[in-house]
């Protein structure tokens, strides 16, 4: 049997680091925005060269907080991609703007900048990219549209933690960049969290005071706030995970390279790389008109995959009913209806990978 995500794999490895941080933390009594979260937020910033990381609940909040501490609220429209995890959009909607959605590049599956402008009002207040996937967004088109109508950027880089776009690390490119540390994320702790980074004092301290009741001073609150706090354990454990990442990055990029060797198939369009991209492989997602013969297959010889995503936003029940979504994007219900993730994660084994593209060459 192989997974999408072996999770079990990692945890051997650093079981003794990991088990003594929890442990210690455990000791410390400090469960509520304790040491861990402070040192955390610390290594964060330092390892994306920024002078603010905030930790959050989860990347869902981290994308709320960035939204809210930017000021975007009712009447406020906000531009997005519709092919993405839905938390991207449902948090515009929670603060109360309008998602728009603009289509994406087919080769990237990311929002295709050249769309952007055409969506543009006089109430788009910001453009929150997603670097789907592990593969930035092509950023410099995106900041000179938002320079030019004096839009934020909010990036969504719950799939992308150490990705890179020319020297940028993701996240340091827009206002704010949001992290999630779901567990099967490419930095992932084991519960919920999330970060927000910025090089923006006020947006820093807003989001501090925001994830805490909205509150700097304790019982002094000048904000409608929330309860949505970094947990300690978590802290501690993607403390000792954070040192790995580029070295787990690369694993992923080494499996990638190996999938993209192995699978021969003629009819299977593989994921692209932009040359000056470093893509981190939180999937590894082919497009293929063949989608459900290759899913059985895999499926039959226990080997998991998975469909991310197969309904693109500006089609899902909750935003048809609220807003008026009639136009097609065109790339992103191709994609939705062509996409299958295969398994991807650094423990994957060359003899797996190898098993792995032997049952989708042999789909016909
Ligand atoms: C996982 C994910 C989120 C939300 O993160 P959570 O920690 O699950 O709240 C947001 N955007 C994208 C693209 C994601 O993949």
């Amino acid at each position: 049997m192989i997974p999408m995500v072996d999770l079990k794999k990692q945890y051997s490895r650093l079981k003794n680091r990991i088990d003594q941080a929890v442990g210690q933390t455990l000791e410390q009594t400090q469960f509520i925005l304790g040491p861990n979260v402070g040192k955390l937020e610390k290594e964060v910033a330092t390892y994306h060269g920024v002078p603010y990381a905030i930790g959050c609940a989860n990347g869902t909040d981290a994308l709320m907080l960035a939204l809210r501490a930017c000021g975007i609220g009712p009447g406020d429209e906000v531009i997005t991609t519709p092919f993405t995890f839905i938390a991207t959009a449902e948090v515009v909607a929670l603060v109360g703007a309008k998602p728009v959605f603009v289509d994406i590049c087919a080769n990237t599956f990311n929002m295709d900048p050249d769309k952007i402008t055409a969506k543009i009002t006089p109430r788009t207040k910001a453009i929150i990219p997603v670097h789907l996937f592990g593969h930035p967004a092509d950023m410099v088109p995106i900041m000179d549209i938002a320079r030019k109508h004096h839009l934020k950027v909010i990036e969504d880089c719950a799939q992308a933690f150490g990705a890179k776009y020319r020297e940028h690390t993701v996240g340091t490119m827009g206002d704010a960049g949001c992290f999630s540390f779901f567990p099967s994320k490419n930095l992932g702790c084991y519960g919920d969290g999330g970060m927000v980074i910025t090089r923006d004092d006020q947006i820093a301290s807003k989001i501090k005071m925001l994830r805490n009741h909205g509150s700097a001073v304790r019982y002094y609150h000048s904000e409608v706030g929330y309860n949505s706090r970094l947990d300690e354990i978590q802290a501690a454990i993607l403390r000792v995970k954070l040192p790995e990442i580029d070295a787990s990055n690369d694993a992923r990029r080494q499996n990638a390279a190996l999938y993209c060797d192995a699978i021969k198939a003629k009819d299977i369009l593989l994921p692209t790389e932009r040359p000056d991209c470093k893509h981190v492989y939180h999937q590894f997602t082919i497009r293929t008109r063949n989608r459900q013969a290759i899913a059985d297959a895999l499926s039959e010889a226990g080997i998991a995959s998975a469909v991310y995503y197969p309904v693109p936003l500006h089609q899902q029940d909750v935003f048809l009913k609220m807003y008026n979504l009639k136009e097609s994007l065109n790339v992103s219900e191709t994609c939705a209806s062509e996409v299958l993730s295969l398994p991807m994660f650094p423990e994957l084994t060359p003899e797996e990978i190898r098993q792995i593209a032997d049952v989708v060459n042999n789909v016909r």
